[in-house]
């Protein structure tokens, strides 16, 4: 195809539309984050940088031209997280479980065997949010949490009702943070999540529910929030909450996700 004095072919369409898939892609990921004005301040140098050079400004290219280089480097640092939530959402799509060949192969971490254990989180859940007690329960799939695990007091025992509600309960020195399940056992108390930059969280919610969508944009784990103020429970994943859930709803929601 002629576009005056332009050859466009068929892989030029196909080079253009993929940048523009892309660059929608990064947009998206980046928007209400504060790297969102690092990214479009970036932009601006490099655009600067293309006039500077093609106007043979040397003294400014050649700066700026050093600021590029460096700047590879300095992107992967700052958008270390948008880059590692990008990954994900493409390894998601070609998601192992969905392979029919490799599923085969695969077997879920939570296993059937691990549905007492399910049960203890939903029945000591029902209690605390009775009484209005704030808790924070994370619930390992696919995604290794050992990086969180090690943030509070390991534990590693047997899950059940009681352990929970003394865990949160309001005087226990382990009731701060968030309790981490992995492979059907409790492994830590007092884990740091890391807490949510989007700007697209209702202002309602603190940093217990902040840290929740947090963790569920950087890992696949299944996230429990009961709201100290409000008494209500919260199934998050992947980003999105589920708000004011019912046991038996947080029970279905949970089976579902986990054993699939
Ligand atoms: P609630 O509805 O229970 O009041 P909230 O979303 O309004 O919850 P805050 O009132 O700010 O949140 O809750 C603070 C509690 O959340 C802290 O005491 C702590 O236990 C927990 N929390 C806050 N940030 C984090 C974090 N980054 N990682 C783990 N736990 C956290
Ligand atoms: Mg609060």
């Amino acid at each position: 195809m002629h576009i005056g004095f332009l050859d466009i072919d068929f892989i030029d369409l196909f080079d253009i539309v993929f940048v523009a898939f892309l660059l929608y892609q990064i947009y998206r990921l980046i928007q209400g984050s504060i790297a969102n004005k690092i990214f479009f301040g970036y932009i601006m140098i490099y655009v600067v940088y293309l006039v500077a050079t093609a106007l043979g400004m040397e003294l400014l290219s050649a700066i700026l031209g050093q600021f590029m280089n460096v700047g590879v480097l300095a992107l992967l640092i700052i958008f270390q997280q948008e880059i590692r939530r990008f990954l994900m959402m493409l390894g998601r799509s070609t998601s192992i479980q969905e392979n029919a060949l490799l599923k085969r192969f695969y077997t879920p971490k939570i296993s059937k065997e691990n549905v007492s254990t399910l049960q203890a989180i939903v029945e000591a859940t029902k209690v605390m949010a009775t009484t209005h007690t704030g808790a924070l329960i994370v619930i390992e799939k696919e995604d290794d949490l050992k990086k969180f695990i090690e943030s509070g007091d390991e534990i590693d025992s047997q899950v059940s009702k009681r352990l929970l509600l003394t865990i949160f309960h309001k005087n226990s020195p382990l009731h701060d943070g968030a309790v981490i399940i992995k492979n059907g056992r409790l492994a830590a108390a007092r884990c740091m999540l890391p807490v949510s930059e989007s700007g697209t969280i209702s202002p309602t919610l603190g940093f217990r529910h902040r840290a929740a969508f947090g963790m569920s944009e950087q890992t696949d784990a299944a996230i429990i929030v009961v709201s100290e103020e409000k008494g209500e429970v919260s199934f998050v994943n992947h980003g999105g909450i589920f708000r004011n859930m019912s046991v038996r709803d947080l029970e279905n929601k949970l089976s579902d996700y986990l054993l699939s």
